[in-house]
C-alpha cells in the first residue's frame, strides 16, 4: 500500500492554518508523525481519516480518492484517536463483538472467534469480562487497538497513544504496535523523538502545520 498526501492545506474558521502544503509519501510499515503540541498533527491524521475536509490538496491510498471516497477509505480504516469514551458498564469481550457486529463481520461463532483472538494480542484475555470502566489507562489504550484492529484494516491510524501511559505500559504498547503486519501503513503521531527512532521505518517531523523533515531516522541523526 501507498499513501499519497499531496500539498495538503487547511485553515480553520478562526484563522489557524493548521496544514500548509504538506506533502508525504508513506509506504508499509510504521510512520511517525512527530511535533509539539498543535504541529498540526491531529488535524493532518483526522484529513486523512476522512473525519475532517481539507481546503486544497490531494490524498490517494493506492488508487483511491481518500477525500472523495470516503466509505472505502473507511472500510479500510483503523482509527484511534487522541481520546476516545468506552461505555463504563460493559466488558470489553461484548463491546469488541458489538462493534464486530457493526461491521458486518461474520456469523456468532467467526465472531467469538475474532474477539477472542483480539483480546488474546492485546493481551487482555483475563480481563476480558471486566467492564471498560476498570480499566487503567493503558488497557484502555490496548483495547482501543483491539477495536481499531476489528474488519482488518489496511491504514491504521493512532493519535498520540501513550499520553498517560507508563513507561511499563508504553512498553508493552509499542510491543503490540510493532507486530501489526507488514501490508500495513501504521500512521503514529507523538511528541516522543525516541517512539519515533526505535519503532518507525520511517518519519516526518511537523511543526506549525509545516513538513520541515521527511525520511528515516537513522540518516535524520546524520543530517542533524
Ligand atoms: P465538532 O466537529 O464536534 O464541532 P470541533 O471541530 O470543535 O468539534 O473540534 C474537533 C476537535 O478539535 C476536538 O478534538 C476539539 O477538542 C479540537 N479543537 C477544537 N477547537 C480547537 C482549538 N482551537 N485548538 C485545538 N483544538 C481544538
Ligand atoms: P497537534 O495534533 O499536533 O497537537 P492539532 O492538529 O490538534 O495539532 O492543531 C493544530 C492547530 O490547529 C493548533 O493551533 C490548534 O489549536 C488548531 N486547531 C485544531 N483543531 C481545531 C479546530 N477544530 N478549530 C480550530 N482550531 C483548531
Amino acid at each position: 500500500m501507498q499513501l499519497t498526501i499531496n500539498s495538503l492545506s487547511k485553515t480553520y474558521s478562526n484563522g489557524v492554518k493548521a496544514l500548509k502544503d504538506v506533502s508525504l509519501n508513506l509506504s508499509n510499515g510504521m510512520f511517525g508523525l512527530l511535533g509539539p503540541n498543535g504541529a498540526g498533527k491531529s488535524s493532518l491524521m483526522r484529513t486523512i481519516a476522512t473525519l475532517q475536509e481539507a481546503d486544497s490538496g490531494s490524498i490517494f491510498l493506492d488508487d483511491l480518492n481518500v477525500l472523495q471516497d470516503k466509505t472505502k477509505v473507511r472500510q479500510l480504516l483503523g482509527y484511534l484517536p487522541q481520546e476516545f469514551g468506552v461505555y463504563p458498564k460493559i466488558s470489553a469481550e461484548r463491546m469488541l463483538d458489538h462493534i464486530a457486529q457493526l461491521k458486518g463481520v461474520g456469523n456468532k461463532s467467526e465472531r467469538k472467534e475474532l474477539v477472542a483472538a483480539l483480546l488474546d494480542n492485546v493481551n487482555l484475555s483475563k480481563d476480558k469480562k471486566k467492564s471498560l470502566g476498570t480499566y487503567s489507562g493503558g488497557m484502555k489504550q490496548r483495547f482501543g487497538i483491539a477495536q481499531a484492529l476489528i474488519g482488518n484494516p489496511k491504514l491504521i491510524i493512532v493519535d498520540e497513544p501513550t499520553a498517560g501511559l507508563d513507561p511499563a505500559e508504553r512498553n508493552r504498547f509499542y510491543n503490540l504496535l510493532s507486530q501489526l503486519g507488514e501490508n500495513t501503513i501504521v500512521i503514529l503521531s507523538t511528541h516522543i523523538v525516541e517512539d519515533v527512532s526505535t519503532l518507525c521505518s520511517n518519519f516526518a517531523i511537523i511543526c506549525q502545520g509545516e513538513v520541515l523533515y521527511a525520511g528515516q531516522p537513522d540518516n535524520a541523526v546524520k543530517e542533524m
